[in-house]
């Protein structure tokens, strides 16, 4: 054979640079790209035996990745089909693709359009070598050894070679700028990542074993990959162990994982994997142990984000598709049609799975709910399809530890608690320690109330209340627990107007001051036996401030004081008392008091009368402010009376420091005031 020269098809003269610039964002991707050819070179060479089209002997089919530091030269050696200089021609030099020019020319702005369409796997040697030989000898009878050399530019030559072995030996000069490329150890650590469950296997340098102080190399080669990864078998072959193996492999210092998925499918696409639900700790782990993406056993990527539905990235293992396209930046893959399939089929066989694991074992199921629940609600918050098919087997937790499914829990409570209008009100508790005298009181009711206190539960709860037809769900603690649930047959607190006013005074004048909280006052008849005063947390404003904190933009709700109810029992006898007591003391001052606001406001209403046209005369104008400020006085002295009276009543602030402290807003000087107020009193 004579020697050759020639340029190498892709007449492009730039598509070196494009290669060295822009192809591959990574540079180390290059020995991904050379080690899977030597092993799809070494499968064909199998396959062909198989089918008896190559009839010589195997021999030795591991993949050798050599590093000569000396010689500056990094080798991937195979003992595959091997490349005839035919061969060569059609696959190197052409770069196995006709019309490039026109192709590059349309997309010459879409780069990662042309490295979708185009396997340039072998070209990116070039990002690290300043000089690239190839010598190889095909299965072929008769085929004579080559050589090719290029140096980067798109000129390469062609020879004949000396070799003896079936293969082919990639050598490549590495360039003083990718000198990291010639230390045994960042090779070891590249192979670990992209090649580590290659099917065939691929040797780096020797095992080394501790002798005379120090490590050396034995004469055993060092594998450093296994060419059956778990994945690849048939689930009926393998056992719990094996998975819970392999997921440790994978993840080394996890805990077990809770369960897994066995993925396998070959329409529309091929597809294969296992999908591990972990056990969460802290987001830390979510973010470092993520599903890894491989093509043929090839690891692609673990940035699997737009890859797989956003829900299952906190789940963990592999996914090894052909069809996912391997040389891609991450935005090509998201676009990539073959990939949304994969991430909406990947979405139904967990929720399917899941489904299945519930009806299979029950109580399983239930024994790993508060692990996997997070997944499940993150998915439904996310994810239309699985949120559908997950309300089948989402379950709901009462603070009694039960399980039900949202059908059975409707059932359930479905008696009791279906207010007046028709609407099926859900209790919840966020935090069962806290919100105690509620739950208790709810239950003595006959009320069910869920535990609701993960952490996506917040927005969980707004979701269930869309998907649940007429339902209401509602915080435990957001009201007293007759107007929790409001029934038709309520019992209503009727207070005369001046009563209430002077009632409201005589409580609220002696709540302490709670930093950003504002609290309003109202009565009910919540029977002898109910507290006295009970304080609730307005249902609907502290869900828009829960939102306000986890959004921008909605500052208007954040910066709002909480909102209190402070409810007050007019049934409770020592309500009634103090009541009582207050009228004795005050009565009489303050009627006369409210008389002569009455008397006044009477006149104003007349004097407006007279007004015409909404003008009043000058004359008019200095009456009516007159007689304003004469209401505003009687109103402030109202005020004071009743505020001054209440003070002397250690009683009132003693029920209402309870009520705080039921709700945790008992705090510093004002729970030592309570203490030593509560020895007083006893
Ligand atoms: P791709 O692998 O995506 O086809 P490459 O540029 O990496 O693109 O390789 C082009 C072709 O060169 C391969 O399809 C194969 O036919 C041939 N080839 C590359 N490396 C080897 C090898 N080690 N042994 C045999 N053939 C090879």
């Amino acid at each position: 054979m004579a020697t050759t020269k020639g340029t190498i098809g892709v007449t492009t003269e730039n598509i070196f640079p494009v290669i060295k610039k822009f192809l591959y964002s990574d540079h180390e991707i290059f020995l991904r790209e050379l080690v899977s050819n030597a092993v799809d070179a070494t499968q064909k060479i199998r396959t062909l035996s198989s089918f008896g089209e190559f009839k010589g002997e195997l021999g030795d089919l591991k993949v050798y990745v050599t590093v000569d530091k000396e010689a500056g030269t990094l080798t991937v050696s195979d003992h595959g089909i091997g490349m005839t200089a035919e061969d060569i021609d059609k696959y190197i030099n052409q770069i196995a693709f006709s019309g490039a020019e026109d192709f590059l020319a349309k997309y010459k702005d879409n780069i990662n359009a042309i490295i979708g369409h185009f396997g340039l796997g072998f070209y990116s040697a070039f990002m690290v070598a300043n000089k690239v030989e190839i010598v190889s000898l095909s299965y072929k009878d008769g085929a004579e050894a080559v050589r090719w050399e290029c140096d980067g530019s798109p000129e390469f030559s062609m020879g004949p070679a000396e070799k003896k072995e079936r293969g082919t030996d990639i050598i490549l000069h590495i360039d003083p700028e990718n000198a990291e490329f010639l230390e045994q150890i960042r090779i070891d650590t590249l192979l670990k990542k992209y090649c580590r469950f290659l099917p065939v296997p691929v040797v780096s340098g020797k095992e080394q074993e501790w002798k005379d102080g120090k490590m050396v190399d034995t004469d055993r080669d060092k594998v450093i990959n296994s060419t059956e990864p778990l994945w690849t078998k048939k689930p009926a072959e393998l056992t719990d162990s094996d998975y819970i193996t392999f997921y440790h492999e994978l993840y080394p210092g996890q805990d077990d994982p809770l369960f897994w998925i066995h993925l396998n499918v070959d329409y529309p696409f091929h597809l294969t994997g296992v999908l591990f639900f972990p056990k969460i700790h802290n987001n830390f782990e979510v973010t470092k142990n993520r599903i890894q993406l491989y093509c043929n056993q090839v690891f692609v990527t673990d940035s699997v984000e737009g890859v797989v539905p956003e829900f299952m990235m906190l789940l963990q293992g592999v996914i090894d598709s052909p069809d996912i396209p391997l040389n891609v930046s991450r935005s090509y893959l998201q676009s990539d049609t073959a990939v949304k399939k994969i991430s909406g089929y990947i979405t139904k066989k967990v929720a399917s799975r899941l489904e299945d694991l519930f009806k299979a074992d029950r109580k399983d199921f239930e024994g790993k709910w508060d692990d996997i629940r997070i997944f499940i609600e993150y998915g439904m918050l996310t994810d239309e399809k699985f949120r559908d098919a997950a309300m089948k087997f989402c379950l709901l937790k009462d603070t009694e530890g039960k399980y039900y499914t949202i059908d059975e829990y409707k059932t359930l409570i479905e008696a009791t608690q279906t207010d007046k209008d028709g609407n099926l009100v859900f209790l919840y508790t966020t935090d069962p320690t806290e919100q105690y005298t509620f739950i208790k009181a709810a239950n003595d009711k006959g009320y069910s109330v869920l535990l609701m206190d993960g952490q996506l539960d917040s927005h969980f709860v707004g979701l269930l209340e869309q998907k649940i037809d007429k339902s209401r769900f509602v915080r435990v603690d957001s009201d007293v627990v007759e107007n929790l649930i409001p029934k038709a047959d309520k019992k209503t607190a009727d207070i005369p107007a001046d009563k209430r006013d002077m009632l409201t005074t005589l409580f609220s004048s002696q709540l302490p001051k709670v930093d950003k909280a504002q609290f309003i006052v109202t009565f009910e008849a919540l029977g002898e036996n109910g507290a006295p005063i009970v304080i609730t947390r307005n249902e609907y404003m502290r869900r828009m401030k829960e939102m306000a904190a986890l959004q921008p933009g909605m500052n208007f709700y954040g910066e709002m004081p909480d909102s209190y109810n402070m409810t007050v029992n007019v049934d409770q006898p020592v309500v009634d008392k103090i009541s009582k007591a207050a009228f004795e003391v005050l009565d009489s001052k303050i009627s006369t008091l409210v008389t002569s606001i009455n008397d006044t406001n009477k006149k104003i209403e007349d004097l407006n009368k007279e007004v015409k046209d909404g003008k009043p005369t000058a004359e008019q104008e200095k009456q009516l402010q007159e007689l304003m400020s004469v209401v505003d006085k009687a109103r402030k002295e109202q005020t004071e009376t009743v505020s001054t009276y209440a003070a002397t009543q250690p009683v009132i602030r003693q029920l209402i420091d309870l009520a705080l402290l039921g709700n945790g807003l008992l705090k510093g000087a004002d729970l030592s005031a309570f203490i030593t107020r509560s020895v007083e009193l006893l």
